[in-house]
């Protein structure tokens, strides 16, 4: 993301985030994001200002029990954990542990550790693993998607069989840095790819009479999705 994120000048961020989002950021959520920026793959860790608005999302909805695809760092994950009440859950996959190391010792210091099961994996196999377990089925308060952009639509056809009716999932990078608007020749090869599967998302979203939805360009685009039937 650029430091304007999809706003209109950088300066509209900074300011956004200094007025409203960093006073209230929590001390730990700052720490790890301050470490995360120093990973060659910072830029992908979710912004202080998405954050807040999912801290608000699963607070909205006392949301006790939550699904997290793709963790990295784990900033989404930690917060999350922080805010779910003290007996909640939240299943966390990630292929890459290396990257989930990083972010473990902050999980452990906030004392969280007991709400959080990590699955070092890709998330088809455990999506379909959780879908063979009925008690798993119509379980889930929310869901947060923040992984492969090519499998987003497989995975929520999944997700609307775990996440309970009235539960939300939220998809993260809907607007993929503003390329969803802007023609295939002008976006760098290495976007175009995801650029196609987020368009494509965005189409099946805004069809899908099975959610309402919400576009927000908090961040890099984000799509909260409600589950209605
Ligand atoms: N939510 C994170 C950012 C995630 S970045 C945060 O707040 O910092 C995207 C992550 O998706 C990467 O860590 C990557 O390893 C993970 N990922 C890629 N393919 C995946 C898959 N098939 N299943 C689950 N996670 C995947
Ligand atoms: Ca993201």
């Amino acid at each position: 993301m650029g430091s304007e994120g999809l706003l209109r000048t950088p300066e509209l961020r900074q300011y956004v985030l200094e007025t409203s989002v960093y006073p209230r950021e929590l001390e730990l959520l700052k720490e790890l994001r301050t470490v995360t920026a120093t990973h060659p793959m910072g830029i992908m860790a979710t912004d202080a200002d998405a954050g807040q608005m999912l801290a608000m999302l699963l607070e909205m909805i006392n949301a006790k029990k939550a699904i997290e695809i793709g963790v990295f760092t784990g900033y989404s994950l930690l917060l999350t954990a922080l805010t779910i009440p003290h007996d909640g859950k939240i299943i966390a996959i990630d292929p890459d542990q290396e990257a989930y190391d990083i972010g473990l010792p902050f999980i452990k210091k906030a004392g969280i550790g007991h709400k959080i099961n990590f699955i070092n994996s890709g998330a088809q196999p455990v999506l379909d693993k959780l879908l063979e377990n009925p008690d798993e089925q119509d379980s889930f308060d929310f869901a947060f998607v923040d992984a492969d952009k090519v499998s987003y639509a497989k995975y929520h056809e999944k997700l609307l069989k775990l996440v309970k009716i009235g539960g939300i999932i939220v998809y993260d990078n809907t607007l993929w840095m503003g390329t969803v608007a802007m023609e295939e020749e002008s976006v760098p090869e290495m976007l175009r790819e995801s650029r196609h599967c987020m368009r494509e998302l965005n189409k099946l979203l805004a069809a899908d009479d099975r959610v309402r939805i919400c576009q927000l360009p908090s961040g890099d685009g984000m799509t909260i999705c409600r589950r209605l039937c």
